[in-house]
């Protein structure tokens, strides 16, 4: 059985998901559930971020211990993933006893061959904040980004990693991966990056306590690169007495799959593979960096308080809408929108219209005209034959997207099928077909053809809907049959009983109204 093991970032536990994580979680769901119904043996794995000096500010504020606190918003992400419906397989936390032995243990490794030596670190340091800054994160005054105060040189003894040594190999890697990193223009940020020359870069710190002690030199905690990144093999029982998820899914697997924003690309692009190469652990890896979810005024942040949460646009239009919405409107590549004029018409136009409409008039008409038994027919004409090549095509395509991690392309392709079919039915009128008895080979042919759309795009969407898949497979009495990849092709079905009580999916959204009880929520 082939494999397939994908990874979102693990989240930084300093405070509550946004809707912009939730993004990078759901394309991960889609793609492990596309997997699944692949049939490749999957694994799909998010997490927590839980150390650094940021989180013990936070928790001394509070007057809670750091893993008091790491463990509430632990608890708060994870409850979100459940309600997102996200399948994650395993919840890596860095302060986990599995990850902070794999980190110690790929540390000491690392200095034994010399790809980690002590050394002297040199930093802008903020004394009120306890902080080190790189030059690019101070204000251009050279004053603290957090509190706006002088800073200060301070040197402290450091462990570096060894970048330099792997320049070169690294950029020998990627020139012979092309799908290494992905979309191109985020690979050839990465290339020039380092074609302008690395410098060695500091992996631990003295100035804080929370966080991964250096086993053989315990006044130095592991910083944040090495101990963030590694969670993607101790989750696989990397360096521990069970290294068999590692064997399976990484240097046996088939796909492994991180995906990352666009803002933490170099770290993945450029640490974790020269971390491997000094661990002699193969890259098996394809990176996906994505774009941000944007709101009108740009960049969402909490100071902005233009932040969307994914719970709220999920209570009020249905989670498998907000997916959707997300999903479809972001290309891999740039940064996406939400807003909820843009969402509202989306969810009117895509849902309510095309999708919803298909179902609900389909449906009925095979209630009225063959008292919804559905048949496989003989018959054929030129719009049958069209439909028939328009699902080759679309599902060859959608396969083609949904493999390369080009959700939005594959979705465009199931939509053009849902308005092929929708045209289907103005070309036919089964209505009239239905007044002459003669007629009836073609109007059986009609509702069949729609049955085999409607079973085949709710089984395209299913990674992205899953509750709607599922109600729309049940309505075409399927009750969970047919499930797989190969079911995606016309024909499979002989004869199968419809649903007599077809429900609404979606329900037509009133823009002014809605908008009227957004703002009186604010
Ligand atoms: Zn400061």
């Amino acid at each position: 059985m082939k494999t397939c093991y994908v990874t979102t970032p693990i989240y930084y536990a300093s405070g509550k998901v946004h809707i912009g994580n939730s993004y990078s979680t759901i394309v991960c769901d889609v793609f492990a559930r596309y997997h699944r119904m692949k049939g490749f043996d999957t694994f799909f794995l998010t997490g927590m971020d839980e150390h650094g000096l940021k989180i013990e500010t936070a928790a001394k504020n509070k007057g809670i211990e750091p893993q008091t606190f790491v463990d509430s918003i632990a608890k708060e992400t994870s409850d979100l993933w459940k309600n997102l419906n996200i399948t994650n397989d395993d919840f890596i936390r860095t302060s986990e006893e599995r990850h902070i032995k794999v980190v110690q243990a790929i540390f000491e490794r690392l200095i034994q061959n010399g790809d980690i030596y002590l050394g002297q670190y040199e930093g802008d340091y903020c004394v009120p904040c306890e902080a080190f800054f790189t030059k690019t994160q101070l204000n251009s005054d050279g004053t603290c980004p957090d509190c706006g105060r002088p800073t200060i040189k301070v040197k402290e003894e450091g462990y570096f990693l060894r970048l330099t040594k792997y320049a070169d190999p690294l950029l020998k890697y990627i020139k012979e991966h092309p799908t290494f990193i992905q979309p191109e223009t985020r690979k050839n940020e990465v290339v020039s990056f380092i074609e302008q020359g690395l410098e060695d870069l500091c992996v631990s710190r003295t100035s804080f306590k929370w966080g991964i002690p250096v086993l053989s030199n315990p006044k130095h905690v592991v910083y944040v690169w090495i101990d963030a990144l590694s969670n993607y093999l101790s989750a696989l029982g990397y360096l521990s007495n069970d290294e068999t998820p590692y064997q399976k899914y990484w240097v046996n697997g088939d796909r492994v799959i991180h995906v990352v924003g666009k803002d933490i690309l170099r770290f993945h692009a450029i640490y974790w593979p020269i971390m491997l190469m000094a661990l002699e652990v193969p890259i098996r890896f394809e990176l996906i960096a994505h774009g941000w979810v944007m709101v009108k005024e740009g960049k969402m942040s909490k100071s902005k308080g233009n932040v969307v949460y994914p719970m709220d646009v999920a209570r009020r239009y249905g989670l498998d809408a907000m997916r959707l919405y997300l999903v479809k409107e972001m290309s891999l590549g740039n940064d996406g929108i939400f807003t909820y004029d843009r969402f509202i018409e989306k969810f009117n136009v895509d849902l309510a219209n095309d999708l919803g409409n298909l179902v609900s008039r389909s449906i009925s008409m095979m209630n009225k005209y063959v008292q919804g038994t559905v048949r496989k027919s003989t018959f054929t004409n030129e719009f049958s034959q069209d439909v028939e090549c328009v699902i080759g095509e679309v599902v060859l395509g959608f396969q083609k997207a949904f493999d390369a991690f080009e959700f939005q392309d594959g979705l465009e392709l199931v939509w053009n099928l849902i308005h092929r079919a929708n045209k289907y039915i103005d070309e036919t009128l089964p209505w009239g077909l239905a007044k002459n008895p003669e007629k009836m080979a073609e109007l059986e042919t009609v509702l069949y053809h729609l049955y085999e759309v409607i079973r085949i795009v709710a089984l395209m969407i299913s990674p992205v809907m899953p509750d709607t898949a599922t109600i729309i497979y049940d309505e075409l009495g399927l009750n969970g049959r047919f499930l797989t990849t190969e079911d995606m092709m016309y024909g499979v079905i002989d004869e199968a009983q419809v649903t007599q009580k077809p429900i609404v999916l979606f329900k037509r959204l009133d823009l002014e109204e809605e908008f009227k009880n957004l703002a009186s929520d604010v």
